[in-house]
C-alpha cells in the first residue's frame, strides 16, 4: 500500500511508555493516521516524502488546560494578587467584552500561537464554546472543549441548569466532528454547588464525557472550604461521588496525604499549570510526590492572561525545574518524563489516549518536527534534553494534525498572522483605549 506521506526525521521520539529516542526511522501516514513506522532503509513508497535531516519528530504537545480566548487579555493586568486580578480586572472585562466574536477571534489567535509552538491538541474551558469549536474547525486544530458550568449568571448563561442544557446542545451540534471532543467543565468547587456536580457525574457516565474542574488552586480555597463545610474541597467532591477517572483536577497546589490517597483511589488526574501558579503566587503542585503515588499528571498553560504565553515547551521546562525545587531533589521530573507529561500524560488525562499522544501505528498523525541544528541546541548529547531545557519551541518547523500540514517550514498554512495581529490590536484599542 502506498502511503500519502513519508517523513524521514533524524530522531524519532514516539513517547511510548519506555520513552526511547530512535534514529533512522521513517513514519508513514495515510488518511490522517500513522500506518507504518519502519527502518529508514524501507522501500515502502509514499506520494510525498519529507526529509528532515536535522529534526526530531515527536507527538504534538497537548495543552491540557486553558481559556484560549483570554489571549485577548494577555498583559492587560499583570503582577497583581489573585483576587485583585480577578475581581478588579478579569471579571469586569469579561462582563463587558466577552461575546461570540471575542471568543472566536481570541481562540484563533491562541491556536496560531499553539500550532507555531508545537501544540496539536488544546483543552479549553470558556464561555460560548460553540465559538471555540468553530475556531478549532476553521484552523484544523484538535480540541477538547469543556463547556463551562457555574451556579451564577454570566453573559453566556443564567443558572447551572442553563449552562448544562447549553453544554448538551453544543455537544449534539458538533458530535460528528472528528477534531472535537466535548466534556463538562464545572468551574470550581466554590462556584458550583453539590446538586449540579452530582448531575454532571451522572451525565458524564451516561454520555462517556471527560470532566475538568479547577481544584485546590490556592490555600485560601482550601481554608474557606474547611471553615464553611468542615472538609477540604477534594474530600467534598469525593464524598458526593463526583471524583472518577474521568475527572481532571486543574492546579492542585495544596495537597496533603489524604488528598493523594483520594486521587489514587478515584483515579482522578491532575493538570499541572506551573507558570500560572507562579505568576499568581498560588502555590506549588508537588509533582514528584504525585508521580511516586502513581497519579496521572498532564500539563497546561492556563489562560494567557495569567501565563502570559501558550508555549508548552516553556511550561515543560518550568515544570521540570519547579519539580526539582519543590522536592529538593534534582532527579525529580527528568526531561523525558516532562515530555511524556506534555504528550501522553495530557492524552490520558483527557481520555483521548487511544487516538493521540504518541507516535504508534493506528494513531492519528498529530506530529511536530523540531529543528535541533540551531545554535541554542549545540552541542547535542540528548535530543530529549534539548527539547525540554533549551528554547526549542522557537525551532518548531512542521506540525501535522490528523495528517493535515498546518505548519510548513515555520509557516502557518491556514491562518494569516498579519490578519490575526490586526484583530488583536483592534481588541486592544477597544478594551484599553488610550
Ligand atoms: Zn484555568
Amino acid at each position: 500500500m502506498t502511503a500519502q506521506l513519508r517523513i524521514n526525521p533524524r530522531w524519532l521520539l514516539p513517547m511510548t511508555p519506555e520513552m526511547p529516542v530512535l534514529e533512522q526511522q521513517s513514519v508513514f501516514i495515510a488518511d490522517g493516521h500513522i500506518v507504518a513506522i519502519e527502518d529508514a532503509s524501507s522501500t515502502r513508497t509514499a506520494e510525498q516524502v519529507i526529509d528532515l535531516p536535522d529534526q526530531a519528530l515527536l507527538p504534538g504537545y497537548i495543552n491540557a488546560h486553558g481559556h484560549a480566548a483570554m489571549t485577548l487579555f494577555r498583559g492587560m493586568a499583570d503582577d497583581l494578587p489573585l483576587m485583585t486580578w480577578l475581581q478588579d480586572h478579569i471579571w469586569p472585562a469579561e462582563g463587558k467584552w466577552v461575546d461570540t466574536d471575542f471568543v472566536r477571534q481570541g481562540t484563533e489567535l491562541a491556536i496560531a500561537e499553539m500550532i507555531s509552538t508545537g501544540t496539536t491538541t488544546f483543552a479549553d474551558m470558556y464561555f460560548y464554546p460553540q465559538a471555540v469549536a468553530d475556531a478549532a474547525l476553521h484552523c484544523g486544530m484538535r480540541a477538547v472543549i469543556f463547556t463551562p458550568i457555574l451556579d451564577f449568571p454570566t453573559n453566556y448563561a443564567q443558572s447551572a441548569n442553563d449552562y448544562i442544557q447549553k453544554a448538551l446542545l453544543t455537544r449534539d451540534h458538533y458530535k460528528h466532528q472528528p477534531l472535537l471532543t466535548f466534556g463538562l467543565g464545572p468551574h470550581a468547587p466554590y462556584t458550583v454547588s453539590d446538586s449540579p456536580l452530582r448531575q454532571i457525574r451522572i451525565l458524564a457516565d451516561e454520555l462517556d464525557l471527560p470532566v475538568q474542574i479547577h481544584l485546590h488552586e490556592t490555600a485560601f480555597e482550601v481554608e474557606d472550604s474547611l471553615n464553611k463545610l468542615g472538609k477540604r474541597p477534594l474530600k467534598r467532591l469525593a464524598d458526593i461521588g463526583f471524583l472518577t477517572e474521568r475527572v481532571s483536577c486543574v492546579h492542585m497546589t495544596q495537597i496533603d496525604d489524604e488528598d493523594i490517597t483520594l486521587l489514587q483511589r478515584t483515579g482522578a488526574s491532575v493538570v499541572h499549570c506551573p507558570e500560572s501558579n507562579l505568576k499568581l503566587a498560588s502555590g506549588f503542585c508537588p509533582v514528584d510526590r504525585l508521580q511516586q503515588a502513581g497519579v496521572r499528571i498532564a500539563l497546561g498553560t492556563d489562560g494567557a492572561a495569567s501565563n502570559n504565553d501558550l508555549d508548552l515547551q516553556g511550561e515543560m521546562k518550568t515544570a521540570a525545574l519547579l519539580a526539582k525545587a519543590v522536592a529538593s531533589n534534582a532527579a525529580a521530573l527528568p526531561a523525558r518524563e516532562a515530555l511524556y507529561m506534555a504528550t501522553m500524560g495530557g492524552a490520558r488525562a483527557l481520555g483521548i489516549n487511544e487516538r493521540t499522544g504518541s507516535i504508534e501505528v493506528g494513531k492519528l498523525a498529530d506530529l511536530q518536527a523540531v529543528d535541533l541544528s540551531q545554535l541554542p541546541q549545540q552541542p547535542l548529547y540528548d535530543p530529549a534534553s534539548q527539547l525540554v531545557y533549551t528554547s526549542s519551541s522557537r525551532q518548531v518547523r512542521h506540525v501535522w494534525i490528523g495528517g493535515q500540514h498546518l505548519l510548513d517550514n515555520g509557516r502557518l498554512t491556514r491562518q494569516d498572522p498579519e490578519r490575526l495581529t490586526e484583530i488583536a490590536r483592534l481588541w486592544q484599542t477597544r478594551i484599553r483605549p488610550n
